[in-house]
């Protein structure tokens, strides 16, 4: 199956994307989660992107798409795959359109998007903690680490990323409302959009979430 997960920052993608991509056996593809590692390993792509993250503002589309294409070229994207983060604007959408005839895949079978109050976002985005060796998403209130400040999965460190903070987040939020939601319209006139309601705890989202991909399975 091939699927997007939308929504804005602190919707819940990534927490959800880990879950829907171990039910589904699916890799999941996060470009934030990319760029992340390039700049950790002080890659020449790395260097190249790291202000772009810093302040919230997107990666220029060549360089997201560049990189998309060459990670959906993997072999574990066989059977499917589920992106995150990936398109983010409508140019983005196209190119991924014309990626997958080039690879001779099929189209997305279906677009998740996880709707959350812009208040709710900015408290989920500030209280997030990330585990600095296998990326565990967690919340300092919604979802502690049994430890504070290590992962319960690994041991390693938790961390707060540099673009969770008050001033970022308001950018990314306009940068959403700007040039991401207006995809919603490009895969709604395809009928591939299941809405589904990101104020819920995790697991009653993930049930809902399950729901949806069992009906068009
Ligand atoms: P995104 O990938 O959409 O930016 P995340 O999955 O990283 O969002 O979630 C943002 C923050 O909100 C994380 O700290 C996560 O633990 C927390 N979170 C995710 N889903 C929920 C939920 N349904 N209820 C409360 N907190 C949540
Ligand atoms: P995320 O982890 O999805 O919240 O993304 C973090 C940051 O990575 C964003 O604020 C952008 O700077 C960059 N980014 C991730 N995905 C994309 C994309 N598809 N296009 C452009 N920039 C992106």
């Amino acid at each position: 199956m091939r699927i997007l997960i939308m929504g804005p920052p602190g919707a819940g993608k990534g927490t959800q994307a880990a879950r829907i991509a171990s039910f589904c056996e699916i890799p999941h593809i996060s470009t934030g989660d990319i760029f992340r590692t390039e700049i950790k390993e002080s890659s020449e792509l790395g260097k190249k992107i790291k202000s772009y993250l810093d302040t919230g503002k997107l990666v220029p589309d060549e360089v997201t798409v560049m990189v998309i294409k060459k990670r959906l070229q993997q072999p574990d994207c066989s059977r499917g795959f589920l992106l995150d983060g990936f398109p983010r604007t409508i140019p983005q959408a196209e190119a991924l359109d014309g990626i997958l005839i080039g690879l001779s895949k099929n189209r997305l079978d279906l677009v998740i998007n996880i709707s959350v109050d812009a208040q709710v976002l900015l408290e989920r985005l500030t209280g997030r903690r990330v585990c600095r060796n296998c990326g565990d998403t967690y919340h300092i209130l919604y979802q502690p680490p049994q430890k504070d400040e290590i992962c319960d999965r690994c041991g390693g460190d938790l961390y707060q990323r540099s673009d969770d903070t008050a001033e970022t987040v308001s950018n990314r939020l306009d940068v959403y409302q700007r040039q991401t939601a207006p995809l919603l319209e490009y895969y709604q006139k395809r009928d591939i959009v299941q809405e589904v309601n990101g104020e819920l705890s995790i697991d009653q989202v993930f049930k809902e979430i399950e729901k949806v991909i069992r009906s068009i399975d």
